[in-house]
């Protein structure tokens, strides 16, 4: 698999559902990826780029951000309270909120830094007790609430369990993004973004399927 291979995948999955071209945003997850892979699709022109940790992204996209130009960076892992600075500082969009606290601490740095990257809201829907995320009873109020923070909310996004079939949680999903007016919808891996994209995401994150297996 390759950039190309997985642009004219989604695509065709667009066209599929009689869903708009480009209506889907293609993140490229490069985190634990070596340099060597990730320059050449930095130097094929993609620009949307997703990492899971505040600390390795740091460590790398200064530089390629100096070299490149503006870049569009997505973290998508969970966020320690202590380093939404740095992950505000860096990351264009934050897929991981997911806990009043941290919403808080989003709001007063807002207030600070004058600006917020945009956000989503981690529905944890398969209820899993190891993984990060709201429950999905509990994310009408979540949203509500980061809204009431005048948070940038654009969408909600899940990580479906590894062993579920994951049309379930992508339809949940559209359906919990839809009742709250939420446009966005992060939903999709290298297994399975063609089903999400049936199911109406609008950003799939992809990291194996491009970049090769990770360590
Ligand atoms: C690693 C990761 C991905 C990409 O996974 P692949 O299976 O390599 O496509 C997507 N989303 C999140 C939250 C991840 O942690």
């Amino acid at each position: 698999m390759s950039l190309s291979d997985i642009r004219a995948r989604i695509s065709a999955a667009e066209k599929e559902v009689g869903r708009a071209a480009g209506s889907v945003s293609l993140i490229a997850v490069s985190k634990e990826q070596p340099e060597a892979r990730v320059l050449p699709v930095l130097e094929a022109g993609h620009r949307i780029f997703g990492e899971n940790r505040v600390q390795e992204a740091a460590g790398k996209w200064p530089d390629w951000v100096a070299r490149f130009g503006p870049l569009d960076l997505h973290l998508l892992g969970p966020l320690q309270t202590n380093k939404t600075r740095q992950a505000m500082e860096l990351f264009q969009t934050i897929h991981s909120l997911d806990r009043p606290k941290l919403a808080r601490r989003f709001a007063q740095l807002a207030q600070e830094l004058g600006q917020c990257p945009e956000l989503f809201v981690q529905v944890n829907t398969g209820a899993e007790p190891q993984k990060a995320g709201v429950l999905p009873q509990d994310a009408d109020a979540f949203i509500a609430d980061a809204r009431a923070l005048d948070l940038p909310v654009i969408g909600v996004m899940c990580i479906p369990p590894l062993e579920d079939d994951p049309a379930p949680h992508f339809r949940q999903l559209a359906e919990i993004g839809a009742r709250n007016g939420l446009r966005a919808l992060s939903m999709g891996m290298s297994g399975d973004f063609e089903i999400a994209i049936a199911h109406g995401a609008t950003h799939v994150r992809v990291g194996s399927a491009i970049f090769g297996a990770r360590k």
